[in-house]
């Protein structure tokens, strides 16, 4: 096949202890999946049906060893939040809740950065979030741990430290849309594909960074990633 201009570059995600690496096909991401971020982002956390924006594959970085990001452009509020990503191995849509984790193909610690004034000038305005959210190296993401490994871990210590000081500390059991019911959903919505990311949302304590801050995020048994910004 000849192509017209150069391809797109794959983005891929390193695999704990493997050698084969995980491409990345879309990345979705479920909004206010903590009732303590809901209210901290002035929202209530009624339990709702959840909610997606996505990302493009683009913002993906792998940060299975300490990593850089830029400060990115247009944003005077540049912020982090700590997630719990979910890779998808087998696709499927109308994916039944107790079938859900069967399409799994394992778990990482990641950051859904996000600019923060963009993304509430555009929410307030009933504009679409792309720029606050979906831009790259926006989604820097630990090595994946396969589910062979880790299971499907329902209750850990989640957090994030920046230069040293705690900023988010919460606990995966808190998600109100547990991995399962987001898979389950999502698919109502869209086939999922093998390749596919799902970050399941922050818990409260979001906050700015700045060039030359290092953030530390971790989830209990799946590791962690060292971002330093700018
Ligand atoms: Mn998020």
């Amino acid at each position: 096949m000849k192509l017209a201009v150069e391809a797109p570059p794959l983005f891929t995600l390193a695999v704990a202890g493997r050698e084969e690496r995980f491409p990345v096909n879309r990345v979705f991401c479920v909004g206010r999946n903590y009732a303590a971020h809901a209210r901290e982002m002035g929202k209530d956390p009624d339990r709702e049906p959840p909610f997606f924006f996505m990302k493009p594959a683009a913002a993906v970085v792998d940060a299975a060893d300490p990593v850089r990001v830029p400060y990115p452009p247009q944003t005077k509020n540049y912020h982090h939040e700590i997630e719990l990503v979910v890779a998808i191995g087998k696709g499927g849509r109308d994916i039944a809740v107790d079938k859900a984790l069967e399409h799994v193909y394992g778990y990482a610690v990641g950051l859904d950065m996000t600019r923060r004034d963009l993304q509430l000038e555009a929410r307030d305005k009933g504009r679409p979030w792309e720029f606050g959210k979906s831009f790259a190296q926006s989604a820097p993401i630990g090595a994946l741990h396969r589910v062979q490994e880790v299971g499907h871990p329902a209750a850990a210590a989640i957090t994030l430290t920046v230069n040293g000081q705690p900023r988010q500390s919460s606990d995966i059991a808190k998600l109100i849309w547990s991995v399962a019911e987001s898979i389950a959903v999502l698919s109502q919505f869209d086939a999922l594909a093998p390749g596919d990311l799902v970050m399941t949302g922050t818990p409260e304590g979001v906050n700015a960074v700045v060039a030359g801050d290092v953030m530390r995020g971790a989830i209990a048994g799946l590791g962690e990633i060292e971002v330093r910004v700018g």
